[in-house]
């Protein structure tokens, strides 16, 4: 083959299909995602917490900005691209790129959230306000939002110098606006520096742990004691947290490493929506306290256990099945073969529905806004966005499994006819 030929092969290909209803669906997006956050943190800030009661006008600028905020926010992003850049920890490649050569990631994540706990342990001793950031969550969550968007337009303009090898399959579809939201690069990087997969789990999962700590010692000192319903919070989604580092290996075959850009939708979403989002519970707990009796508290573990060893339980069978089929955990389960070479697993938890993980991760989302009582719809934010996302993102990777498996994939859907929930969906 000449050499031009090679190099056309291993281009990105157009993006002919656009998602998320194009560039005007972007276009809106861009200024959905933030005014949620916004309107979000607004509402959960008034005395009834009521979704029913219009958006009010913006608050001053100084609620909404401080120099403050933007400096310790990206004193925290700083510290997170220090603990990633350290030598501690296994170093692994990921999937195959286009042009066959394969990328190196460190895998230290788990590293980097105990290290920060240490940090914080620290500053506990040192008994430095924590509560900071309850008080100023409205103004660091907009300063995310605007790192975020100042990181954005960072990657686009980067991207625009990137080879036709390096864009993503997802973000290339030549319409500007489109591919800033999406991302235009698959794997933006500076030297070593992995742009994409530091801000996937790093700044803002790490942070949203922290956050809730935040908000656990904001109770402390507003009401002298931690309620159950904000320790269940915690420890929930600090255990949600803990597991997504320790498997942080499994992410290089994810969506949204393997096809998706790094462009606005992932940076915000790392940066911003995550934890200032995904934390709403805490946040919401610090000034509409929820009793909560130990039997509904026991109910409520017990739901979050299940919820996790489906989710678990799922996530390692089929990641163990892709890395070796003839593992002993997995060799014995039924498959259907497919025109690839690959099988999918037909028996087991991908034998339940067509996505026991999403299934156990929405059992999960459930136990965490059940604390927070029923009187109140704002805590459920969490549940009723992420089902959205997840049956989103399954009609979206259903999309790519018929084109990659066509017959054997429609095979698979007449043996698991239930996509998500069991009988239901
Ligand atoms: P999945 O882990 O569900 O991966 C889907 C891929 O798995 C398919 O493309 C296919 O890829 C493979 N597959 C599908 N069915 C089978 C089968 N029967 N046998 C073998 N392989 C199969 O993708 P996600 O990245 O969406 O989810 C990973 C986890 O992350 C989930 O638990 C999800 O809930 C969670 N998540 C959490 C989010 C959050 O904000 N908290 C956001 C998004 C996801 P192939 O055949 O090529 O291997």
């Amino acid at each position: 083959m000449g050499e031009k030929k090679m190099a056309d092969k291993f281009k990105a290909p157009r993006t002919s299909e656009l998602e998320f209803g194009g560039s005007l669906g972007a276009l809106l997006l861009l200024f959905v995602m933030p005014g949620t956050v916004l309107y979000l943190l607004l509402t959960c800030d008034t005395d009834d917490a009521s979704v029913l009661r219009l958006p009010g006008p913006l608050p001053p600028l100084e609620s909404l900005w401080s120099p403050y905020a933007v400096t310790l926010l990206l004193g925290w992003v700083s510290l997170q691209a220090l603990l990633y850049a350290l030598p501690m920890g296994k170093v692994t490649e990921g999937t195959t790129l286009r042009d066959n050569t394969r990328l190196q990631y460190r895998i230290n994540a788990f590293h980097a959230m105990l290290v920060s706990s240490v940090l914080v342990g620290v500053s506990l001793l040192l008994k430095l306000p924590l509560s900071y950031v309850y008080d100023h969550f409205l103004q660091l969550a907009v300063s995310a939002g605007l790192i975020a968007l100042a990181l954005s337009i960072f990657l686009y303009i980067k991207s625009l110098g990137a080879p036709e090898t390096a864009l993503a399959p997802g973000g290339n579809s030549g319409n500007p606006l489109y591919d800033f939201f999406i991302g235009h690069e698959l794997n933006p990087r500076i030297g070593g520096f992995d742009l994409k997969y530091f801000c996937e789990l790093r700044p803002g999962l790490i942070g949203w742990c922290l956050v809730n700590l935040c908000f656990l010692m904001a109770e402390l000192e507003l009401r002298g004691s931690v309620s159950l319903a904000m320790s269940l919070v915690f420890g929930f989604q600090t255990l949600y947290v803990m597991d997504a580092l320790w498997h942080e290996e499994a992410i290089l075959t994810t969506m949204d490493i393997v096809h998706d850009g790094f462009g606005f939708m992932l940076a915000f979403g790392d940066l911003c929506w995550v934890p200032f989002t995904y934390s709403l519970q805490g946040y919401f707990l610090v000034t509409h306290p929820q009793e909560l009796g130990t039997a509904a508290a026991l109910a409520i573990i017990l739901l979050n256990a299940v919820g996790y060893i489906i989710f678990r339980g799922s996530n390692s069978q089929k990641n163990t099945f892709r890395r070796n089929p003839a593992d002993p955990r997995v060799a014995g389960l039924e498959t259907i073969p497919t025109a690839t070479g690959k099988r999918l697993l037909v028996s087991g938890w991908w034998g339940l529905v067509r996505h026991p993980n999403y299934l156990g991760d929405l059992i999960m989302a459930l136990a965490w806004s059940l604390p927070c009582g029923l009187s109140h719809i704002l805590p459920y934010f969490y549940v009723i966005y992420f089902s959205a996302l997840l049956i989103h993102r399954e009609a979206r990777d259903e999309h790519q499994c018929m084109k990659k498996y066509g017959l054997a994939w429609q095979e698979y859907c007449r043996r698991v006819p239930y996509r998500i929930f069991p009988y239901i969906y």
